[in-house]
């Protein structure tokens, strides 16, 4: 007998095997399942949900991964040799409930189990995004995630600028951009995608350009048009997160209304010369529901109360701070990590160098997002003036 084969008789003898489809009951009562193929294996496919780790690595990223040791894990490889090694290796490192997958992989699609085809980050990727690879919240499977998440922002203007900068450079995968304005030069002093070249392009079009020579693998997709009542639900159909970089109040109850009927978070921020807040409205979130935009602001305030836009004025970096703020929360969304500014009021005076918090509740008889109301539909908000100064 072969040492190999002597070796493998040894840990058959002290590691249980399962079939694919018990391993899958186990899952589904706890346990985590660990695909330990390497990386051009599991782009042709893996276990829908698995842990990826290559058995290279496992010692070294399988505590971040999983700390509990009584946690049960399953190994699972092609054929069922290596996740024998794996399992053996696991057991060592002080895991107690470890058990390999009979026939790896291979078993497992013939038995029909779910099955996806993840995206493996590639050289290109490993090097662009090596600093994110490095912190553990974020990690290979964070990259990836992000890189799979679509974030539609409204407004291509102060505050999308930021935002949309900062989220391609961190790769998130698509980003949408809705805004039917075109550059004007007065827009240069804060609206850094654009250019003086580019004066008098529609906005969406120079912030692609601007997008995608930062990083071309991105996939930017420009709506060069006005968010309206209409069409508000087929523009944000599909994305994961919403950006409100508006500068205007009949868009930004449109964008609240809309968010809170499709469930989805509502990214806001809004500034104001030398002030700026920031906040998460996300009603229908799981675990800690918060306040929406009407919780706050029932109804719109009459055009005679809004700052006229001759007036008013901002700061050209103000928007630059709020917007990237903007990019942070979405980017915890989007990884599901930190606390989040749901039902938190961030108000930033860039005079005073001081933020400062406020707590929101939600209003118990808000009209849209209260528990039992039903969605009204959508109002039309008639206000001429344009507050300053998101766009
Ligand atoms: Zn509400």
């Amino acid at each position: 007998m072969k040492a190999k084969d002597r070796r493998l008789a040894e840990l058959r003898s002290v590691i249980p095997e399962i079939t694919p489809d018990e391993a899958q009951r186990r899952r589904e009562q706890g346990a985590v399942l660990i695909d330990v193929r390497e990386p051009d294996e599991v782009a042709q496919g893996s276990p829908q949900g698995a842990l990826r780790i290559v058995r290279g690595f496992l010692e070294l990223k399988v505590e971040d991964a999983v700390p509990d040791l009584d946690r049960p894990l399953l190994t699972l490889c092609a054929g069922g040799v290596r996740s024998l090694l794996a399992a053996d290796n696991l057991l060592k490192l002080g895991y107690r409930d470890v058990t390999s997958v009979a026939g790896g992989f291979n078993a497992w699609k013939r038995a029909s189990l779910p099955v996806e085809t993840p995206h493996i980050l590639n050289q290109q990727e490993r090097e662009r995004y090596g600093r994110h690879l490095s912190v553990p919240e974020v990690g290979e499977e964070g990259q990836t995630r992000l890189l799979e998440s679509r974030v539609l922002l409204i407004g291509a203007g102060g505050l999308g600028s930021p935002a949309a900068y900062y989220l391609a450079a961190a790769g998130v995968g698509t980003l949408g951009l809705v805004d039917d304005d075109v550059v004007d030069r007065s827009n240069l002093q804060r609206q850094i995608l654009h250019t003086d070249a580019r004066v008098g392009k529609l906005k969406v079009d120079s912030a692609r350009e601007a997008l995608l020579a930062l990083n071309p693998s991105l996939t930017i997709e420009a709506h060069p048009t006005r968010l309206t009542a209409d069409n508000v639900e087929s523009l944000f159909d599909g994305y994961d997160v919403i950006v409100d970089g508006t500068d205007n109040f009949p868009t930004r109850y449109l964008i609240n209304d809309a968010c809170v009927k499709l469930r989805l978070p509502n990214v806001h921020a809004s500034v104001y010369r030398f002030e700026g807040q920031a906040t998460v409205f996300w009603p229908s979130r799981p675990d800690q529901p918060g306040p929406c935009y009407r919780c706050l602001y029932p109804e719109p305030p009459p055009p005679e109360m809004a700052p006229s836009c001759a007036e008013a004025g901002v700061l050209g970096v103000l928007p630059g701070v709020m917007g990237l703020l903007q990019a942070v929360e979405t980017i915890k969304l989007l990884l599901g990590i930190g606390r989040s500014l749901v039902g938190r009021l961030l108000q930033y005076d860039a005079l005073e160098q001081r933020f400062t918090e406020l707590q929101l509740e939600r209003d118990p008889e808000c009209g849209y997002c209260a528990d039992g109301v039903e969605f009204p539909g959508y109002q039309e908000i008639v206000t001429s003036c344009r507050v300053p100064v998101g766009g």
